[in-house]
């Protein structure tokens, strides 16, 4: 049985309970220790597949084809593992398993309730992946704020837990705000003693207290906050704003969050932690030696989180390279024929992003063609790949109104269509094509030198598909579809061999880089994009063009 780490929030959302949870377990794992996350959220969806990004940040897919929340993204990026469905678990899910059971009669006789029956299928998902063997170490981030109506029986669920439970088998982290007042000059801890205050009353007494903050905690202030608190002084943690999130394990060795929850864990058979791997990357990523100007062509752009996965590939595949990337967000509502040259005149890589429905999909066209024109390095995720394919039918192809039946039903040409797979298909939670599947790379492809591979698998959520009517007419014209399914002869990959770096994926490579092992595409599309901008360079500097003669 696994022993167990449970993090909760208080004070306000947002404060980072993923990251603070995923450096945690980096810490435990560096030291030897075999550790996985799971996240409870409190909504009643069954999983955040139906939510719009707008409402909760981008949707991470995991291998298995779960929905789930985007902090299972910072987990296997951290942690360099797979998480499964079982590491997400929404109020939603628990009650239709209880109502199910319900119906089938398992409670025969019984009133059905939040407290036992809610709460005993809470605790039996939260030590499900502990019962394993796979694990030493389970933590469970409890999604939410301390005092929300919704996180009652997440809370009143680790209550029963802790008792139940040996004193040396759980340890409660809860993640804090210190905010600092400008006017007094001060940090403020008031506000962490009633969310203290809060979760006591709820029956829950917290091990370690980590605070975040704009300003170092003075020994005074860590135990001012011990002392209201009750804990003790050295499990009051500073979590301060760091450069980058993947600076918080090391912040958080410094403070011994990981040994505190050790001692407590009574868990001695454990080595230094060996961070090498992790420490080089980011003095990579700290002392970059060039840089590249990406544009990430989208419509979610005003939430960064909707594009959380892409934006921490190319932090990783920018490291690898030693250049920093610059992300410039495209609105692709607002590219027009007139000022498309103007918008991405300043880029040495283009992606376009993946989404749903017709908003903003001419805008991506606009700029697919222009990457192809230009030569600018491109990059086409699930909806960028399949805007490659309808730019190219309409403008070397000639099939002036080739669409998507996703956004125009009556196209004549539909260059893109619904899979067969999926026409019958009415309900809308975990019915998209979902998870991992294999692609075959073609000899003599960008692909294939990518990858370096013949079998690949990658992750998809998409529910349209190249339409292999069309193949021949896109393979004369110079598109070649360079990936496949074996089985259902998908197209997966498609590209422009006359283009210096032209690639479309159906699938999202994004899902499966992390901080030791970046994405092979992203670190390649990280490389086209320096080569295009030093030849830039070199055509706009006559001086330079003739030291490289
Ligand atoms: N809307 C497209 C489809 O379902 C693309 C999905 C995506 O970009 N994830 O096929």
């Amino acid at each position: 049985m696994a022993k167990h780490i449970f993090v909760t929030g208080g004070v306000t959302s947002s404060l980072g309970k993923g990251i603070i949870a995923a450096s945690l377990a980096k810490l435990l794992q560096a030291r030897g220790l075999r550790v996985t996350i799971q996240k409870f959220d409190p909504y009643i969806n069954v999983d955040p597949g139906t939510l719009n990004p707008y409402e909760h940040g981008e949707c991470y897919v995991t291998e298995d084809g779960a929905e789930t929340d985007l902090d299972l993204g910072h987990y296997e990026r951290f942690l360099n593992i797979f998480t499964s469905q079982s590491n997400n678990v929404t109020t939603g899910r628990i009650y239709q398993t209880v109502i199910n059971k319900e119906r089938e009669g398992a409670f025969l006789g019984k009133t059905v309730q939040v407290v036992p029956h809610i709460t005993d299928e809470i605790k039996r998902r939260m030590l499900l992946l502990g019962t394993t063997g796979q694990y030493d170490i389970i933590i469970t981030e409890l999604g939410g704020t301390v005092g929300d109506i919704e996180s009652l029986p997440f809370i009143e669920a680790l209550r029963q837990l802790q008792w139940e439970l040996p004193e040396e088998d759980t340890v409660v982290v809860h993640l804090t705000l210190i905010p600092y007042l400008k006017a007094a000059k001060e940090l403020k801890t008031k506000p962490t003693q009633h969310s203290i205050k809060m979760l006591s009353q709820e029956g829950v007494h917290p091990d370690i207290i980590v605070c975040r903050t704009e300003k170092t905690l003075t020994p005074d202030l860590r135990r001012k906050i011990a002392l209201f608190c009750n804990v003790k002084q050295e499990a009051v943690i500073e979590a301060a704003d760091a450069p980058t999130i993947y600076e918080v394990p090391l912040a958080m060795m410094r403070e011994k969050l990981d040994l505190i929850c050790l001692k407590k864990l009574n868990i001695t058979d454990f080595h230094e932690p060996d961070l090498q791997k992790w420490k080089e990357v980011l003095d990579k990523l700290k002392y970059p030696k060039s840089q590249v100007t990406i544009g990430l062509i989208g419509k979610y752009i005003e939430l960064q989180d909707a594009y959380k996965s892409i934006l921490e590939a190319f932090v990783h595949a920018g490291a690898l390279n030693e250049c920093k990337v610059q992300i410039q967000n495209v609105h692709s509502e607002f590219i027009t024929p007139e000022n498309v040259g103007e918008k991405l005149a300043n880029l040495d890589g283009l992606l376009v992003a993946p989404g749903f429905g017709h908003r903003g999909v001419e805008g991506k066209i606009l700029a697919v063609k222009y990457a192809r024109e230009n030569k600018l390095p491109f990059f086409g995720i699930c909806l960028g790949m399949q805007m490659a394919v309808i730019e190219f039918a309409r403008n070397v192809l000639g099939l002036k109104d080739a669409h998507s039946t996703e956004m125009n039903k009556d196209t004549p040409d539909p260059v893109i269509d619904l899979m067969e797979e999926q026409k019958a298909v009415t309900s809308k939670g975990g019915t998209m094509r979902l998870g991992a599947y294999s692609c075959e790379t073609i000899e003599g492809s960008l692909a294939r030198q990518i990858y370096n591979k013949e079998i690949i698998s990658e992750r998809h959520r998409h529910r349209w598909e190249f339409n292999n009517r069309y193949l021949n007419q896109f393979q004369e014209a110079g598109m070649i579809t360079s990936g496949k399914n074996v089985e259902s002869q998908l197209v997966e990959i498609v590209e422009l061999p006359s283009h210096p770096f032209f690639i479309g994926v159906q699938y999202h490579p994004e899902l499966k880089s992390t901080v030791e092992n970046p994405h092979p595409i992203f670190v390649n599309f990280v490389k086209a994009a320096k080569e295009y901008t030093e030849k830039k360079a070199t055509v706009k500097n006559p001086l330079l063009q003739s030291e490289m003669i």
